[in-house]
């Protein structure tokens, strides 16, 4: 195949503590993470919204949280979840017992919910979010050390200057000799695919029985036999 040599100059911008590249429930946890602790934060998210697998992916099922006594997960997730449940994002089923208490049980959200929830505790601590905007490729000012992150959107390319940097785009590629996760990251076309949650009009298969709210959302949907008639739990 020919190639052609892709070179030019482009702005670069300077002033954050932090970049996190992925706004999906781990970047998003480290941004409001880190905005809390008073550092100037950019999120950016190739997608068009907070949430990453769990909201645009329809995902839309928190994993168990409890070991049948205690609930073994804190922090931002245990603030999500019980923000959540206070502002109606839950089917009616769903107990604060199954999150704080119960064993291997599933907890179904909103997902469009999750949106507002995460738009408002991003912006409360202060984080700069750009949205369709990928990261590229990666500024190095030495073997294996970032100094910028290069990212591309609809104003074009941009080199952001970053003391610190969280690649949460969860590229899964296989380690590289030099950026292993930020080259990962960089794939084309993106690593990060909605989650197929239902089967419509026949064409994907059913991933998750317990889409309450898929439903909802989704009311031309064909659902699977098992989606259609499991409760909602596992
Ligand atoms: C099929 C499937 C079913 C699952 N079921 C459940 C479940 O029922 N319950 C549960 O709790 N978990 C479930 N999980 C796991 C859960 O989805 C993941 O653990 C969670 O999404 C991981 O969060 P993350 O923030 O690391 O990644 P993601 O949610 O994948 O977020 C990554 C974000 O990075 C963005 N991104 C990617 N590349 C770039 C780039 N180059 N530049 C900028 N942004 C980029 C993406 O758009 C995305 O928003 C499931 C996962 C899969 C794949």
């Amino acid at each position: 195949m020919d190639t052609y040599r892709l070179e030019r100059d482009i702005k670069v911008e300077s002033g954050y503590d932090l970049v996190v590249a992925g706004a999906g429930p781990a970047g998003c946890a480290a941004a409001i993470a880190a905005g809390r602790l008073g550092a100037k934060v950019l999120l950016i998210e190739a997608m068009g919204c907070l949430g990453g697998l769990a909201t645009a992916g329809i995902v839309s099922e928190f994993d168990p949280m409890a070991n049948g006594e205690i609930m073994v997960v804190g922090g931002i997730m245990r603030e999500i979840v019980e923000a959540m449940y206070e502002r109606g994002f839950m089917p009616d089923c769903c107990e604060p017992q199954r999150w704080r208490k119960d064993h291997h049980r599933y907890t179904s959200f909103n997902a469009e919910g999750l949106k507002l929830l995460l738009d408002e505790l991003v912006l409360g601590a202060n984080v700069e979010i750009r949205f369709f905007t990928r990261v590229i490729d990666a500024d190095l000012a030495g073997e294996g050390k970032v100094k910028g992150i290069i990212i591309q959107n609809v104003e074009g390319y941009r080199d952001i200057e970053t003391k610190t940097f969280v690649d949460a785009t969860r590229g899964a590629a296989p380690p590289g000799p030099r950026l292993p996760r930020l080259h990962a990251a960089c794939r084309t076309p993106p690593a990060c695919r909605p989650t197929p949650a239902v089967r419509v009009r026949g064409a994907t298969a059913g991933r998750h029985p317990n889409q309450a709210f898929a439903r909802q959302a989704m009311p031309g949907a064909i659902f699977s036999s098992s989606m259609a008639e499991k409760p909602t739990s596992t």
